[in-house]
């Protein structure tokens, strides 16, 4: 009889932290709402979520943005749709960052001060709201004496743990297998989309998409093993991407990517091999938007300057570079048997993905997303299988040749 009424208290209490918590404790914590509100004094930015969070939020300048770093979350947001920018917030971009932090990236019109940051607890039928409330700012009033040049960081009172590396689990090397490595890059992820389609095609999902398949492929012939810097929608620094390539000793690094153009009839693949001068205006516009990709996210690139230059004086690099050059020949020649090509379509740019010194790499555009037909058709399971099989066979002659190279 004690037992049972202790069951029952049990019981009740376990109904009761349900209740209050809102939500089963091993489920992910969800952001429910997101809305953007102004007034002449501020502009504020609210995020709806399921419990009280620890949180982390700082600006960053040129651009100026301000992020906000929170534990890994679900976005649950009404109709997936994400709230409309206003007053000093020009865009918004979220997902996840790092294994276990998610981020929301707020774009500002200019630079701006964290007014205020704080928890709104639930009340009146809402749950907790996390609010951020900013206030326009000279660039001078920005780097100002309190306020240096990261923002200052405003802080919960529980911090979060240091950020994880966003390094890949990747597939140990044996060294008894002598087969050729392949790295498969899927292109951006996470917070970062890449360029975005004229029917709302994400370019991230896209190169996911195919990096599976070739994956699948690649291991299907039984001649490779694979590799791939991420299998799922987090976000990569572009140096962890060739860092990855370079751990699993990789011979050939295939890295996705999707293209847009201001011009709706502009389409075809094309395929992108490193120069340290791109060769036209528009490459030199395109590596630079691939490699904003760590900008956007909120990545700090100051400290990456000295290595990029470093690696490339490396002299290991031209041999490496000219190994480029030739799997990208054969890419273009096989691609050019299924669908149109961009006209050049071996192009040289100083994609930052490409620099590895000692992998082999080579940065496919599938095609335009900007153009409606050619959004539609690589959506097509059809379409995919096709530039699949001519990577594959790319691959096969690029290992065929290197093989025979090493006979003589
Ligand atoms: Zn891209």
């Amino acid at each position: 009889m004690w037992k049972n009424a202790l069951k029952f208290r049990l019981f009740l209490l376990v109904i009761a932290c349900l209740a209050m918590s809102g939500a089963p404790a091993w489920a992910k914590p969800e952001v429910s709402a997101a809305r953007i509100g102004e007034t002449p004094e501020r502009t504020r930015f609210v995020l709806e979520l399921s419990e009280d969070l620890p949180y982390r939020v700082f600006t960053l300048p040129d651009p100026f943005r301000v992020v906000l770093d929170l534990p890994e979350v679900t976005w649950n947001l009404p109709g997936g749709q994400q709230p409309q920018p206003g007053g000093l917030f020009s865009a918004l971009r979220f997902g996840l960052f790092a294994p276990g932090t998610s981020r929301v990236v707020l774009d500002v019109t200019r630079p701006v001060l964290l007014q205020k940051v704080f928890v709104i607890p639930p009340r009146d039928g809402k749950p907790h709201r996390l609010v951020i409330d900013v206030e326009a700012a000279t660039r001078e009033q920005y780097f100002s004496a309190e306020s240096n040049a990261m923002g200052e960081a405003m802080l919960s009172d529980e911090p979060l743990k240091p950020l994880a590396e966003a390094v890949p689990a990747l597939p140990p090397a044996k060294p008894s297998d002598r087969r050729p490595m392949v790295v498969v890059d899927p292109g951006h992820g996470g917070v970062d989309p890449g360029a975005v389609g004229v029917s709302g095609t994400y370019e991230k999902n896209l190169t996911l998409d195919y990096g599976r398949a070739l994956k699948a492929a690649l291991e299907a012939t039984g001649r490779y093993r694979v590799a791939m810097t991420r299998e799922r929608d987090v976000f990569l620094k572009l140096r962890e991407r060739i860092r990855a390539a370079q751990q699993v000793e990789g011979d050939l690094f295939i890295s996705l990517h999707a293209n847009v153009h201001n011009s709706g009839s502009i389409r075809g693949a094309s395929v992108y091999t490193l120069s340290e001068t791109a060769s036209d205006a528009e490459t030199a516009a395109l590596a630079a938007s691939e490699n904003a990709a760590d900008v956007l996210a909120g990545v700090n690139l100051t400290d990456q300057t000295g290595d990029v230059r470093n690696i490339l004086i490396d002299l290991a690099q031209r041999e490496t570079m000219n190994l480029s050059k030739k799997f990208a020949n054969d890419l273009v020649r096989e691609v050019g048997r299924e669908t149109e090509l961009l006209r050049n379509t071996h192009r040289f740019a100083g994609f930052a993905v490409l620099k590895s010194p000692v992998v082999p790499s080579i940065l496919f555009e599938i095609g335009y997303l900007s153009n409606r037909q050619e959004e539609r058709l690589l959506l097509s399971a059809a379409h995919r299988d096709k530039i699949i099989k001519s990577i594959i066979r790319a691959t096969d002659e690029y290992f065929e040749r290197q093989r025979a190279a090493s006979r003589t």
